[in-house]
């Protein structure tokens, strides 16, 4: 598979000078099976460039899945070209809730006065799929969706096509209440997703000092996210969902402390940064 990330930037779009290199863009990443099914993980701004790139002849039918409904990875749909095209089968897959169906929910915004059109006026008629408990199929691959610590219904997704598998968990707190070097892996918050992944794309928002101050908003650590990494013994992590107020320069130095922790301990490489247009063929 082949993954390409159109925004990693958490909680609300930050464009300009101080985010040129990691991007602006909320959540949003490609994801092309090589038997060319394409799905698309999250719907924040970065999916309006990503639907601008597709071949209209050849991208017709498209798998969207959503790791929880917060707008930062929302609020790009109604700015996702494909939508407004009535050839194209769109399938919207997100996690369950025991209030409203998924459709009900993102119609929520996607209807008058928050957006001008209702979604029941949308050309493409999207498909809507409660996200499945368990493993199931998309063209080659085998999905697994699993509930994780964050604020409302967010599941986390591992997606494994041909003995590889990459893990995205953009929003994620599995240190919530919890000492994660002490507790028992399989009982970790996320651990049956990431565990063992090729590629992990982790929630890394706060420095430590920040964190102390925002317990229980859904977030991680650099800590947290690089112990987190080392219990699931993931061999490459991409810190995502970089907080609107860390710069570039920030960011870095957020990496290279996440280096440190992570120090001879990984199975694999640094962590490094999520950043927009970063490509990852596995
Ligand atoms: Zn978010
Ligand atoms: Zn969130």
């Amino acid at each position: 598979m082949h993954a390409r990330i159109w925004g990693c930037r958490g909680s609300l779009a930050s464009p300009g000078p101080e985010t040129i290199r990691y991007g602006g863009n909320t959540s949003c990443m490609e994801v092309r099976l090589s038997d060319g099914t394409l799905m698309v993980l999250d719907a924040g701004t970065g999916i309006r460039p990503f639907g601008l790139s597709l071949d209209p002849d050849r991208d017709k039918t498209i798998h969207l899945f959503l790791s929880h409904l917060h707008l930062d990875h929302l609020e790009g749909l109604g700015f996702f070209s494909p939508l407004w095209r009535p050839d194209v089968e769109l399938h919207v897959w997100g996690p369950p809730s025991p209030l409203r169906s998924l459709e009900q929910r993102i119609a929520r915004y996607l209807s008058p006065p928050l957006f001008p059109v209702h979604l029941s006026d949308i050309p493409s008629h999207p498909q809507f799929h409660d996200v499945p408990d368990g493993e199931f199929t998309i063209g080659g691959a085998t999905i697994r969706a699993q509930p994780i610590s964050h604020r409302g219904p967010t599941v986390g997704y591992r997606i494994t096509e041909n003995g590889k598998t990459m893990a995205y968990l953009p929003d994620h707190e599995p240190a919530l209440g919890v000492d994660l070097a002490e507790m028992e892996p399989e009982w970790i918050s996320g651990h049956g997703v990431a565990e063992g992944a090729d590629v992990l794309f982790h929630d890394a928002q706060y420095t430590p000092e920040e964190y102390a101050d925002r317990v229980g908003w859904g977030h991680s650590s650099v800590e947290h996210v690089v112990t987190f990494g080392l219990v699931s013994k993931v061999k490459q992590l991409v810190m995502f969902h970089h907080d609107p107020l860390h710069s570039d320069e920030h960011l870095e130095a957020l990496v290279s402390k996440a280096g440190e922790l992570w120090g001879a301990n990984g199975n694999g490489g640094d962590p490094v940064l999520a950043y927009e247009g970063m490509e990852i063929e596995l």
